[in-house]
């Protein structure tokens, strides 16, 4: 394919069609990344790859992975370090989902399907590929907060999805100051609303421009804003950039 990735980007979540991970995928293959995508759904998982790889010429591979699955993200990291694919040098937990749910109409399971995705989903995927990380003295890892985890919600989640993003920006800060020394950077990315498929259609016209008329910048975000940071944050240049959290949100909230 005549190609001159030298590493490879584990990105989770990069199935959507319209998502934020497929974007991420798009960009970080500019910038020069091979791509393993880990997605719950396989079939989704395989079209990015196979996008990508036409697109930009870089070697991809499409795994089926449950984040919330220890077994699963083993299998699968194990496919992608075995693979043809370069070394990984950079991981975006990306794969999250979220509900609109009001507080006391949450049920534990929902409630505990929140955790384990955006959270627990985290964790298992960072403790699988960080080893590999730590074996070379270089890495990047860039986590998916949300401005709910900053604000306490007024998005579209509910205390849930806010609590377990809020989650991922300490564990972001705690890993951070555990694996500066092997040459590893950690950081969060906050988007604000971005016009994807996670609200699965539930967030309507008037909610949108109720929303919209609150952004300085006028508009929603879309998945180009949040995947340019990403790519960023994954790349060369930020090796004294850690532990940190990055609002892409057009400024609804200025702090
Ligand atoms: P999306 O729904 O378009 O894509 C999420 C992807 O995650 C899907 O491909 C889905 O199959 C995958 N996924 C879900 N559960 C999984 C599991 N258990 N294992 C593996 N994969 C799984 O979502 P998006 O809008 O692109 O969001 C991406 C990330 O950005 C999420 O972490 C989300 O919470 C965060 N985020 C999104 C917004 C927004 O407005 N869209 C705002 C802030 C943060």
């Amino acid at each position: 394919m005549g190609h001159s990735a030298t590493a490879t980007a584990v990105i989770t979540g990069a199935g959507s069609e319209r998502g934020i991970g497929r974007r991420t995928a798009h960009r970080l293959a500019e910038a020069g990344f091979a791509i393993a995508v880990l997605d719950l759904d396989e079939a989704a998982a395989k079209t990015t790859a196979d996008i990508v790889a036409r697109e930009h010429g870089v070697p991809t591979l499409g795994v089926t992975a449950d984040v919330t699955d220890a077994d699963s993200v083993d299998r699968a990291v194990e496919t992608v370090e075995t693979s043809e694919l370069p070394t990984t040098t950079a991981l975006v937990n990306n794969a999250g989902i979220t509900r609109p749910t009001p507080f006391l109409d949450i049920e534990r399971a929902e409630w505990d399907a929140v955790f384990e995705v955006n959270v627990t989903g985290t964790y298992l995927v960072t403790r699988r590929v960080l080893p590999g990380l730590i074996e070379r003295g270089y890495g990047r890892i860039v986590n998916l907060s949300s401005v709910s985890g900053e604000r306490g919600g007024g998005v579209f989640g509910g205390t849930h999805y806010s609590a377990a993003k809020a989650a991922v920006l300490g564990l972001t800060r705690a890993l951070a100051r555990e694996v500066g020394e092997h040459g590893i950077v950690v950081n969060s990315v906050a988007p604000g609303l971005i016009d994807t498929d996670i609200t699965g259609g539930l967030l309507s016209g008037e909610r949108k421009q109720q929303l919209v008329s609150g952004i300085p910048v006028g508009r929603n975000g879309d998945t180009d804003d949040v995947a340019g940071m990403i790519t960023f944050l994954a790349g060369p240049d930020v090796g004294y950039i850690t532990g940190a959290t990055f609002d892409v949100n057009g400024g609804s909230h200025i702090h």
